[in-house]
């Protein structure tokens, strides 16, 4: 538990990252210069080892010949032992010592394991002496002279590498204390930020991957602002929709009470038409709420623009009639079908023709045209009504928006038909839009695509999906 509370520290981390390769690189290296060191070194020592004994053997085996004998030794072989400096011990050819470089051992007996010796001949061939170098010392010079050389090396190392931990270890301290200083204030103000204070924000005054981060979580503090503002708008506009047709009903059913009102056909239509209208504003808010969570289904499949709309234009007549409208069509047959859901896209004409019909004066027309474009097909329902001012045009597809509240009202919208219908047709992978001049009339347009989506440079590669249409609605 201990252990992993304390690896799980950043500073931990980072000091097993920066110390790790440090450590595994001085001790390759302290292991590699050794191993080299050994082989490359004995050789060396070795050979002039070798060219040190052959000269010695020279030395003395002329002064045996100059002199006959080894008496007065003593002052060569210590001149021998400075110039080498080796300890150097000579004896005769019976094994007593004639001199020591010491002078410890003179006329002892020569010891049965010293080591090497150097045979010392004279003219004839016949031994005269031997010559020891370090006899006393153990193992052979050379390898006490490379482990010197190899203790000094990796003593090196160890303080090289002692440094570099060193200098890793205050980098790894005074890097982590920055980082942790940053991470604190991300993390108090995405705690912050959590707890519902969404006008706060990070601080980036620098760049790198902490400023991306930082910008990430103010980017996300922003949407959730945004939504924060968007559903407390939303609540207050549902609730200002809800309250008009309530107070209408409430007031109804106190006259019935009172009997101040009658409860005849009359007044129990008006009732069913306040019920009607709280009822379509409860089915658009229930569509609107799956497009937000982008739970909107849509099941697209090739239908004909013809069959569509004449099917639109049949149930709306009687109502066409009664508002004393002319609504027609003119939709050709030998149209390429369109990609689309059927359902939605009746819900969405009977939308429109229904908006043309309540901004249309008696008298007036709607119709429904329908052509083919490159990629999609487009059908427009026209209307002579009020027409929108160019500045409404954009804001008529958001949520709750109307142009004239007052006149809207008594149509019985709340200003969600087009939102909702953005989302549809957008969800069929459409697009959506007005032409409008006001006192003109409006011609609404939807562009679906097309059945069979023709062009070869567009068709999906194999295994790859085609893109699914955008299904969440545009916030206001
Ligand atoms: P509503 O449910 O109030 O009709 P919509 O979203 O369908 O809401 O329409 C939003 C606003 O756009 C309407 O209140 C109206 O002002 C305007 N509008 C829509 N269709 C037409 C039209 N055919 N002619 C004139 N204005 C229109």
């Amino acid at each position: 538990m201990l252990g992993g509370a304390i690896f799980g520290r950043l500073w931990v981390r980072l000091l097993a990252v920066t110390v790790t390769p440090v450590l595994i690189t001085v001790v390759s290296v302290a292991l590699l210069a050794n191993y080299v060191t050994v082989g490359q070194f004995e050789t060396f020592i070795m050979e002039d080892t070798q060219q040190r004994d052959d000269r010695l053997e020279r030395v003395m085996e002329r002064y045996y010949q100059d002199q006959g004998s080894w008496a007065g030794v003593g002052s060569t072989v210590q001149r021998m032992s400075a110039l080498t400096g080796e300890r150097l011990v000579l004896t005769d050819q019976g094994g007593k010592v004639v001199a020591d470089s010491v002078g410890q051992l003179v006329d002892q007996q020569q010891g049965r394991n010293w080591r090497r010796p150097i045979s010392l001949e004279d003219a004839n061939d016949l031994r005269v002496g031997t010559l020891f170098v370090n006899p006393l010392l153990p193992g052979r010079a050379s390898s006490l002279r490379v482990q010197a050389f190899l203790a000094e090396v990796n003593r090196s190392i160890l303080i090289g590498c002692g440094l570099a931990v060193l200098a890793s270890v205050l980098l790894t301290i005074v890097f982590s204390y920055r980082l942790r200083g940053q991470l604190a204030v991300l993390m108090r103000v995405t705690r912050q930020i959590g707890r519902g204070e969404l006008g706060l924000r990070v601080p980036t005054p620098e760049k790198g991957d902490l400023t991306e981060l930082g910008t990430a979580v103010n980017r996300m503090a922003d949407d959730l602002e945004r939504q924060q503002r968007a559903r407390r708008q939303m609540v207050a506009d549902v609730a200002h929709e809800l309250r008009n047709p309530l107070q209408n009903i409430n007031g109804y059913i106190e006259a019935l009470r009172d009997g101040v009102l009658p409860a005849d056909g009359h007044t129990l239509g008006v009732l069913a038409s306040e019920t009607a209208v709280l009822r379509r504003l409860v089915d658009e808010l229930q569509d609107l709420s799956l497009a937000d969570s982008g739970r909107l289904t849509v099941e697209a499949m090739p239908v004909r623009a013809q069959e569509q709309v004449a099917a639109v234009v049949d149930s709306m007549r009687p109502r066409a009639q009664e508002l004393g409208l002319e609504l027609t069509s003119d939709v050709p047959a030998e149209l390429p079908a369109l990609k689309a859901d059927q359902r939605r896209l009746r819900q969405v004409l009977a939308n429109l023709v229904q908006n043309a019909f309540a901004y249309t004066a008696a008298g007036g027309r709607v119709w429904i045209t329908s052509r083919a474009l490159p990629d999609q097909i487009e059908i427009t329902i026209s209307d002579t009504g009020t027409g929108i001012a160019p500045e409404d045009q954009p804001r008529v597809f958001e949520r709750f928006y109307r142009v004239d509240p007052a006149r809207a009202r008594s149509t019985g919208g709340a200003g969600l038909g087009l939102t909702i219908a953005r989302a549809f047709v957008r969800a069929m992978g459409g697009e959506i839009g007005v032409n409008s001049r006001l006192g003109d009339g409006s011609h609404f347009w939807i562009r679906l695509p097309r059945a069979e989506q023709a062009r070869p440079d567009r068709k999906p590669r194999p295994g790859v999906p085609a893109r699914r249409p955008r299904v969440g609605l545009a916030r206001p």
